[in-house]
């Protein structure tokens, strides 16, 4: 469907869980960490009552997010019961890769489009201080695995000064070998990003340095529902290497998502706390046209820009970990 603004609205992110192993210093606090109690979380039969509407609603993109996503029960069985819903196109994921080894082949038999992975550093040293977490091998060799499998891969690193600045040229030697998608996301200032003290680095800084690495980067040809990153491609690589330009709010003006949380709040914009609470809606006993009405309503009302730099009582108060990313 199309919003106030006329943005075509296609994708859905959809967190699973608010679970995660890893503890990532500008995602989740180290610990009191209050996790929503299970009843309070959407079930699978939840999820695809909301996908179905979803679906009539014009998405055609729905990526599973968490918390860490394969932390929930018989992720694959709701995979597959995604991709039979008549609309849905494309079913991703978006994991820290800690239990890929675990899950893979039952991901592809499930049919899953594309897996994101969250990595980084490719340093075992920076990886247990920035995650707080010894699961570094289990990283690689999941990373491993989705290369055998020649799953179409992109590989998440979101550079901070100081901490893993050496590994974007280590990361971008990836994309010079592998047939994979590369993205540099800007640090948002979200949660536990705010007080972690950690300082993101701007994409522009990210580019000059990969191209006096590499020479030019010409910019790549777009791929069905693409989303905010915009790719490049340099010489002899056989990866694109993309850059989520978040701060500059450049891509709001063709964002094309939509959020729902583990709990059921759909969040039509990262960075307000307004939307619609469809778990309410689902357990009161309305009818689907009731909720399909109230979601279209919420979508077309998304917000212009997600303005991060505001900080009033619109924005959201929760935590990436909560909200999927
Ligand atoms: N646990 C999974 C993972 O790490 O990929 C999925 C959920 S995680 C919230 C999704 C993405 O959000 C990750 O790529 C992570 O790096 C990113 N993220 C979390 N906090 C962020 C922040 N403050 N700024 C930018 N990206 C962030
Ligand atoms: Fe967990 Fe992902 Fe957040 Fe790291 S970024 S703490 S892996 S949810």
């Amino acid at each position: 469907m199309i919003d106030q603004f006329g943005r075509r609205i296609e994708y859905a992110r959809i967190s699973v869980t608010d679970r995660c192993n890893l503890r990532c210093r500008y995602c989740m606090p180290e610990c009191g960490v209050e996790k929503i109690p299970h009843d309070e979380i959407l079930t699978f039969e939840e999820i695809l009552r909301v996908v179905k509407i979803f679906a009539r609603l014009g998405i055609k993109k729905i990526r599973l997010t968490g918390g860490e996503p394969l932390l929930r029960k018989n992720l694959p069985a709701l995979i597959r019961d995604i991709k039979n819903i008549s609309g849905v196109e494309i079913v991703t994921m978006t994991t820290n890769g800690v239990l890929i080894e675990k899950f893979a082949a039952d991901l592809i038999a499930a049919g899953i489009d594309g897996v994101n992975i969250s990595v980084d550093t490719l340093d075992e040293k920076i990886f247990s201080s920035l995650t707080r977490r010894k699961f570094f091998a289990n990283v690689l060799r999941g990373l491993k695995i989705l290369l055998s499998y020649g799953k179409n891969i992109k590989l998440n690193c979101v550079p901070l000064r100081g901490v893993n600045e050496d590994d974007v040229l280590k990361l971008v030697e990836l994309a010079r070998e592998n047939f994979i998608d590369l993205r540099f996301i800007e640090l948002m200032p979200i949660g536990c990003a705010i007080d972690s003290k950690l300082e993101g680095i701007p994409t522009a800084e990210i580019f000059s340095l990969i191209e006096s690495h590499c020479g030019k980067l010409y910019p790549a040809e777009k791929k069905f529902l693409q989303g905010p990153a915009e790719y490049f491609r340099a010489e002899n690589f056989i990866g694109r290497i993309g850059f989520i330009d978040a701060l500059e709010h450049k891509f709001c003006g063709t964002c094309n998502r939509i959020r729902l949380t583990a709990e059921g709040f759909l969040k039509p914009c990262l960075n307000f706390g307004i939307g619609l609470d469809v778990k309410n809606l689902l357990r009161s006993g309305v009818d689907d046209e009731k909720i399909f009405t109230a979601i279209e309503r919420t979508i077309y009302y998304k917000p212009r820009e997600h303005f991060f730099n505001l900080k009033n009582n619109l924005c959201d108060e929760r935590k990436m970990y909560q909200v999927g990313g």
